[in-house]
């Protein structure tokens, strides 16, 4: 079921906006007020759960660290197993990167090598972030999914900062769905 615009309102209204952070000119969509916010948080939640009820998922891979939480959650609610994507040095066992550009030079995320179990057949993944700004990280995201050997189904974000255009970026290596474009 689509969200009706009050709905998406709701939900944009529940995230804070932090002007200057985490430098001048920088607008921070602060999603800590969304997810203390219940009715908020269970009304996306099971936004997604219905969703992607029928995309047949082996698995959520979310990004750290707010990744982690809707991912986690959605992981949980779809009865499916959910994969960390890290910054570098943070997982303990033999690792996959992947470098891209920020703003001032580069950096690095990372999965682990046998995050997915694609003996069988090959998983199918979603990929999700809090929020899509350059594309850079979403990216790097679905690419380090291609090299575990699994499929990136598509790439889910909860804001879309769509004057920067990261997502026309995206879109050209997976498909992608956002809630809230802004
Ligand atoms: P990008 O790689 O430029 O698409 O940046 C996306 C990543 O940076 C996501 O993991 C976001 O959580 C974070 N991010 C970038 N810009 C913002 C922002 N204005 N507010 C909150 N998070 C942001």
């Amino acid at each position: 079921m689509e969200l009706s615009n009050e709905e998406k309102e709701f939900l944009l209204q529940s995230i804070r906006k932090v002007y200057d952070f985490p430098k001048p000119g920088i607008v921070f969509r602060d999603i800590t007020t969304l997810l203390n916010n219940k009715e908020a948080f269970n009304l996306l939640m099971q936004h997604l759960k219905n969703r992607y009820a029928s995309y047949e998922l082996d698995c959520v891979a979310g990004i750290e660290s707010r990744g982690f939480i809707f991912g986690a959650v959605l992981a949980n609610l779809l009865n499916i197993g959910f994969v960390p994507i890290r910054k570098k040095g943070k997982l303990p066992y033999t690792t996959i990167s992947e470098k891209y550009s920020l703003e001032y030079g580069f950096s690095e995320i990372e999965i682990h090598i046998d995050a997915f179990d694609n003996s069988k057949k090959i998983q199918r993944v979603l990929l999700i972030d809090d929020l899509i700004a350059t594309g850079g990280t979403a990216i790097a995201g679905a690419n380090l999914i291609k090299k575990a050997g699994a499929e990136c189904i598509e790439a889910c974000f909860i804001v879309n900062l769509e004057d920067l255009g990261g997502l026309k970026a995206v879109k050209e290596i997976t498909k992608t769905y956002t809630i809230l474009d802004v």
